[in-house]
């Protein structure tokens, strides 16, 4: 190529004509630049990103480069067949030729698709696993590589492969072939996994040892993360939902399926649009509830952690635990989901002493071997502490994962700990009455009892239970009276929860264990969190949104702060685009984001020219629909 031509205007194939012209965006983010020249220069990449980080670019900006200079078709394998309709239809919208091969399409379109593809002409094609390996795709992929036609291999959620990650699949194994069958074809794994042994196990799993490592921070800075104390744990959540997120989508993750059931009954009966999701449901049922959750706004999905995985609705604005998760990594994953566009997000979690309790008899009561309950125990150890936290929950959060930083900066979402640093107490002295009163008990006649016989002889209370046996006579009766009830609660929870008291059988009797005794000796300080009355309002997150919003409306309020005007003028976008999106059966956002029609209805662009200025709006859009969006601006 002349080097006149580069210098006036980069080449077609350049990562930034692509970025610009394609998706419409002016800049790339963090380490995306570096991994997208590393693939399409050939070399392999492993790239561990948030959720929201912009992975997805990453693999589709060097498949388009690598097409433009005749390289070929993308593989990208998905484990989610459900959701390759939505990301191809975002491709197409984007004017980039691609398509999917799953199990939903008609003989002829598979044969559509793969004329296309042989003939090199799609930019990328998608597909599950278990395909990509069948020996008929393997030959095609064969002839396609001989020709010089095979541009790289996406792995996405490439944790999949993994059997300490949260979604195993078998057929993710099978995927080293494409390292000894294709050795000269570029592959990117990618993944918002982030422990050492999962990234480990891809490495080892894909054979990814020359692979370069791209790892981003894995902080998520609109999220803000909040755990309550459980007192009437549906009242709270919708009281969560009412004051700070009404009309918004969210996505409620809950233990069981039954709990799941009644919690979307109980929020639909309180006037939200609540849905259920979980593996009992039947197979159309939980498609019918997906697409709703995507196409729709407003719909709050009630779920078991069967849901979620390869989500990428952008405006997930809270997800909400009404049960501990199993660990950090799940709540990581979990919470992650929300936010993705980078407007300010919820992290919300209800948590109680039972919560402790459940999640650890599941571990004691699970049939795997000593060694791996030993390992969730430690796990869910570790998920207590952040929830019992008083400090800023994000540095715990990102120091699980083995990353420093500092407590929540001004700009960040921050969390309820640092917005609102919450009063302490030192409850050493009574930790150690706990304990020496269930020692006594022990003394007296070996027999265990539950908290609230504990508590009632703490405080001193003679109930008919303390009278039949005896222990109003104990040392221990009455020397905490001076504790409420519902702080003992806590310190109960607390000494479970740091493993010095555990529970047994079903009426959860307290036990000690062996790491008693530092308490009862007085080596260990402990500092909890003062009861609040009730989980005080807003602290500060959402002022200026509320703001926005106005008296009680039940629309979803703008990602940017907008006057009257402007606000109309955004829901005539909306109501343009959802128009659009019916007719190319798409979700809304995949035409334009909420950040586009906002800044859109703010900056009122009156040419095409100005409107291609515009985040999110890239050749092909503005071609396609250009002119009905000005024309809805009133142009
Ligand atoms: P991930 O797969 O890592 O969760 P996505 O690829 O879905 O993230 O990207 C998250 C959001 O950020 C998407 O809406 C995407 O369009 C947007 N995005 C990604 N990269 C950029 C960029 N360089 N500039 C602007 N927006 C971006
Ligand atoms: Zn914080």
């Amino acid at each position: 190529m002349p080097l006149a031509c580069t210098l006036n205007s980069p080449a077609p194939s350049s990562p930034d004509t692509i970025l610009h012209d394609v998706f419409g965006y002016s800049a790339f983010r963090g380490a995306q630049a570096e991994i997208v020249d590393h693939v399409i220069a050939g070399g392999d990449a492993l790239v561990l990103m948030p959720t929201g980080g912009g992975k997805s670019l990453c693999f589709q900006v060097p498949a388009i480069a690598r097409h433009r200079r005749d390289q070929g078709v993308a593989v990208v394998v998905s484990p989610l067949i459900a959701l390759m309709h939505d990301q191809v239809g975002a491709l197409e919208e984007a004017g980039v030729h691609a398509a999917f091969l799953n199990s939903s399409l008609t003989l002829d379109e598979v044969q559509r698709i793969e004329r296309e593809m042989m003939g090199g002409r799609l930019v990328l094609l998608y597909v599950a696993p278990e395909r990509l390996t069948t020996p008929r795709m393997l030959a095609q992929l064969d002839s396609l590589e001989e020709r010089g036609l095979l541009s790289l291999f996406a792995i996405d959620e490439a944790h999949c492969v993994s059997q300490w990650g949260h979604d195993f699949r078998e057929d993710y194994l099978a995927l080293n072939v494409l390292h000894e069958r294709y050795p000269g074809v570029p592959r990117i794994a990618l993944t918002a996994t982030a422990d050492d042994l999962t990234r480990a196990d891809i490495i080892t799993r894909l054979a990814l040892e020359d692979a370069r490592v791209f790892i981003s921070s894995f902080d998520r800075p609109n999220i803000r993360y909040g755990v309550v104390e459980k007192d009437d744990a549906r009242k709270q959540l919708l009281r969560f939902i009412q004051d700070e997120h009404e009309g918004d989508a969210g996505i409620v993750y809950c233990q069981s399926r039954k709990k799941v059931d009644e919690t979307a009954a109980w929020l639909s009966g309180e006037g939200l649009t609540a849905l259920a999701y979980h593996a009992g449901l039947g197979a159309d049922v939980r498609r019918r509830h997906q697409d709703r959750f995507l196409r729709e706004e407003s719909i709050v999905m009630v779920a078991t952690i069967a849901f979620g995985m390869g989500i990428d609705k952008p405006d997930v604005r809270f997800v909400a635990h009404l049960d501990l998760p199993k660990n950090i990594e799940a709540y990581y994953q979990e919470t992650g989901r929300a936010g993705r566009d980078g407007q300010p997000a919820d992290a919300w979690m209800a948590y109680g002493l039972a919560d402790v309790v459940n999640q650890r008899r599941m571990i004691d009561e699970s049939p795997a071997n000593e060694e791996f309950k030993r390992n969730q125990r430690g796990k869910l150890d570790a998920l207590l502490t952040l929830a019992e936290a008083h400090d800023c929950r994000r540095v715990r959060l990102l120091a699980y994962f083995g990353e420093a930083s500092e407590r929540c900066a001004a700009y960040q979402n921050a969390c309820d700990n640092c917005l609102q640093p919450p009063a302490t107490w030192d409850a050493t002295e009574a930790a150690r009455k706990a304990l020496s009163c269930i020692y006594r008990f022990h003394q007296q006649g070996g027999q265990r009892y539950g908290a609230g016989h504990l508590i009632d002889v703490l405080r001193g209370k003679t109930t008919e239970k303390v009278e039949q046996r005896n222990h109003q006579s104990l040392s221990t009766f009455g020397i905490g009276a001076d504790v409420s009830e519902a702080q003992w609660r806590v310190v109960l929870r607390q000494l479970i929860a740091l493993g010095y008291l555990q529970t047994e059988g079903e009426y959860n009797t307290l036990e000690l264990t062996s790491t008693a005794r530092d308490v009862l000796k007085g080596d260990v300080q402990m500092l909890l969190r003062e009861q609040s009355e009730a989980p005080k309002r807003g602290g500060g997150g959402r002022a200026g949104k509320t703001a926005a919003r106005g008296a009680r409306s039940k629309d979803k309020a703008p990602p940017i702060p907008l006057d009257t005007e402007g606000t109309a003028r955004f829901e005539a976008l909306k109501a343009w685009r959802a128009e659009v999106a019916r007719e190319h059966n798409l979700p809304a956002y995949i035409v334009f984001h909420d950040a586009a029609l906002a800044e859109m209805a703010q900056a009122m662009p009156d040419s095409l020219d100005a409107l291609g200025q515009i985040s999110g709006v890239g050749a092909k859009k503005l071609e396609a629909y250009g002119r009905e969006i000005l024309r809805v601006l009133g142009n």
